[in-house]
């Protein structure tokens, strides 16, 4: 690892990567680290990407959203054509949503090897620790930097060390890849097999993602035991080891840049509150940081231009968001009884304004 460098970004998923890259394309000298040895592995993710569409209805004052989804095909695994929601009395209904399910370890690493090969120098197996003065400290020893990027996940250490907020109470969530023929579409199940949150099975090609989340306020276990139930209930036959994370819940952070530093992704409460969905607005507000980092280094542009763009891009939506998650949390999440009552209530439409950030009543 270098000495020193203009930006230091900490954390190898999509939000690091991504910062990584717009920084580095500018010309500045980027250095990202990663504590893990192997990019994006294991996968704690559903791998469910939003279609462009999608993420325009969700954040429309976002800009050039084509360039910055761009994969390659070889990483779009199935196309999806709807979301099934199902109560807990098994009724379901159907919406419409489009996306795509990927594989998130090679996900990650094609986002690191792009970062690479914009000139960022990538240190896997690299731990940080603290930041001071310019200087972090971290499991390969010292580096100096001008510009620090915190891409470190939902308990960043980063937030701490530039005195930015920290998630107050991110939910935990399980996945494995279960074998078999699944439709084309996601479906999320509610009620106590999941509280305050979902089950869900996301289609692959000859397997799922099958996963569990929950609200620790409603659940009255671990939730490794949610799963097992949930699996059992489904009959699924497990190809891989079951693996978890944890989801911020509530939205973004109230402040996402300090003198000399931002937060990005998770690590800033960058997530749907309402679905747990992280990807598309990592991949936004790591571009964003990334290029406000070298615009910093290059011609001393203030960090406090990241605030004012998340708050652009991200604060409507996620807000409203936030506020749908507090109200299903009071009305719905109290029992299998009121959580069928609401969706039934609510009907489809409603549901899938939910899903997509959108105000509930007009
Ligand atoms: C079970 C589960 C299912 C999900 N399903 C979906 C989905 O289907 N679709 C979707 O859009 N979102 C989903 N999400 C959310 C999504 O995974 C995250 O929002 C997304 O990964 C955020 O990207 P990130 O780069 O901010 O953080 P991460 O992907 O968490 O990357 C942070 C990186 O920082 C590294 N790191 C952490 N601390 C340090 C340190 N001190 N030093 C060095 N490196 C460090 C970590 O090892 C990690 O590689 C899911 C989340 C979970 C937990």
């Amino acid at each position: 690892m270098r000495e020193s460098t203009d930006v230091l970004v900490v954390g190898a998923g999509p939000a690091g990567s991504t910062a990584a890259m717009y920084a580095a394309e500018k010309g500045v000298s980027v250095t990202l680290i990663e504590r893990r040895g192997e990019i994006g592995s294991p996968v704690r993710c559903g791998e469910l990407v939003p279609s462009d569409e999608e993420i325009r209805g969700m954040f429309p004052s976002v800009e050039g959203i084509e360039g910055l989804f761009d994969m390659p095909r070889s990483l779009r695994v199935r196309e999806i054509e709807g979301i099934g929601l199902n109560d807990p009395r098994g009724r379901r209904s159907l919406i419409d949503f489009t996306g795509y399910v990927t594989d998130r370890d090679r996900f990650d690493s094609h986002l690191a090897s792009k970062a690479e090969e914009a000139g960022a120098e990538l240190v896997t197996g690299c731990m940080f620790k603290r930041a001071a003065g310019g200087i972090a400290q971290t499991s390969a020893g010292e580096i100096a930097y001008k510009v620090l990027i915190g891409a470190d996940g939902p308990w960043s250490r980063v937030a701490g060390s530039l005195g930015l907020p920290k998630n107050r109470s991110p939910y935990p969530a399980v996945t494995a890849q279960a074998e078999g023929d699944f439709d084309p579409y996601v479906e999320m199940f509610f009620g106590g097999i999941a509280p305050g949150a979902y089950g869900w099975i996301i289609p692959k090609d000859g397997r799922a993602n099958v996963g569990v989340g929950f609200s620790p306020k409603f659940a009255s276990g671990p939730v490794g035991g949610y799963f097992d139930a949930f699996a059992e209930r489904h009959g699924f036959k497990l190809a891989t080891k079951v693996s978890g994370k944890h989801v911020p819940s509530e939205g973004m952070a109230s402040r996402v840049a300090s003198e000399d530093g931002m937060i990005v992704g998770d690590a800033a409460g960058q997530v749907i509150p309402v679905n747990g969905g992280g990807i598309p607005l990592a991949l936004i507000g790591g571009r964003a940081c990334g290029e406000i980092a070298a615009d910093r280094v290059l011609r001393g542009r203030p960090l406090s231009d990241y605030q004012a763009e998340c708050e652009r891009i991200f604060r409507k939506p996620l807000d409203v968001a936030a506020g749908n998650k507090r109200l299903a949390d009071a009305l719905a999440f109290r029992s299998d009884f009121s959580t069928a009552l609401c969706m039934r209530l609510l009907g489809a439409r409603r549901m899938g304004r939910m899903i997509r950030c959108g105000r509930l009543f007009p």
